[in-house]
């Protein structure tokens, strides 16, 4: 199997009715592009923990996620292309049918264990860590969806591909915020981070710098949450620009950069990047045919 391939990553420019007359540019970086599998943000958050998993003498890789976790499968993935023994633990009991995402996670060679809901709650617990080191000894532990230093580390990259002095706003989705405290290490002071949150309880940002904003009115009612609403527009969003998003992250930025802009959130003349980063496969998740891509 292929390593990820960057040349695939494109700048889509999209015109949406909500910018005419506002000489505004809206630019789309298509991280979901990268791999089929390993969509988007997640093999960047990986690569730092890679980098230290093959410097030093440790015999795999171990990790957390849920069963639709954008991370486990691009881990699961990673390892297989470089050999890599790992182990996901999984939050929940083990289900009568693995999700599809568990399947493929499986067959890319990756060992689950299943975790009680209660357990998994203490995943950064030393004990529990040390039990698993226990029965895994020697195994590099990546914290679940790959958050952390490395985590930021990689993510600082992603945006290599661009001309990041075009724009005047950045925009992207919140989960772990990994993602959002990488790039923020990267822009300069002119230009600003929008973070969209798809988890509820964020009314309070933890992000308050000069140059960041953030809004908390579009998780759906929280995390991998979802509405007709969402779901109606994710199809009009993809017949009107040829993009899919998925209903977990991207398509609730999307439907926000829609609305902010609606709403003049952006002043005239804005130039902004929206990171698409990737996580299709979560969408598999949801009923067949409701999604019309
Ligand atoms: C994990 C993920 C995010 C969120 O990234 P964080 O660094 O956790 O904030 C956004 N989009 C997709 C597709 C993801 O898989």
């Amino acid at each position: 199997m292929l390593p990820p391939d960057f040349s695939k990553i494109t700048v889509d420019k999209i015109q949406l009715q909500q910018t005419i007359g506002k000489e505004m540019e809206l630019h789309v970086l298509r991280l979901d592009k990268i791999h089929p599998v390993i969509s988007g943000n997640k093999w960047f958050k990986l690569k730092y923990h890679l980098e230290k998993f093959s410097a030093n003498n440790y015999k795999g890789i171990l990790t957390f996620g849920g069963a639709w976790s954008n991370h486990i499968i691009a881990a699961a993935c990673a390892c297989s292309m470089y050999n890599i023994k790992s182990v996901g633990i999984i939050r929940g009991e083990k289900p009568k049918n693995l999700s599809p995402t568990l399947q493929l996670a499986e067959e890319y060679g990756m060992q689950l264990d299943f975790l009680s809901r209660e357990a998994y709650s203490q995943k950064s617990n030393p004990d529990l860590l040390n039990y698993f080191l226990q029965l895994y000894p020697n195994f590099y532990v990546i914290p679940e969806g790959g958050s952390g230093l490395d985590g930021e580390k990689g993510m600082a990259e992603i945006l290599k591909v661009v001309d990041l002095k075009l724009y005047t706003y950045i925009l992207c989705a919140i989960g772990t915020g990994t993602m959002f405290r990488g790039i923020t290490s990267i822009i300069s002071p002119t230009q600003t981070l929008f973070g969209v949150y798809v988890l509820k309880g964020f009314e309070q940002s933890n992000f308050a710098e000069a140059n960041q904003m953030t809004t908390s009115d579009y998780h759906f009612g929280g995390y991998a949450k979802q509405s007709l609403t969402l779901i109606n527009f994710m199809n009009d969003f993809y017949e009107r620009t040829g993009i899919p998003t998925d209903f977990v992250y991207t398509g609730k930025l999307f439907f926000a950069v829609e609305d902010l802009i609606k709403k003049n959130t952006f002043q005239k003349g804005s130039k902004l990047l929206v990171i698409h980063s990737g996580g299709l496969q979560g969408n598999a998740s949801l009923t067949p045919n409701k999604l019309h891509f």
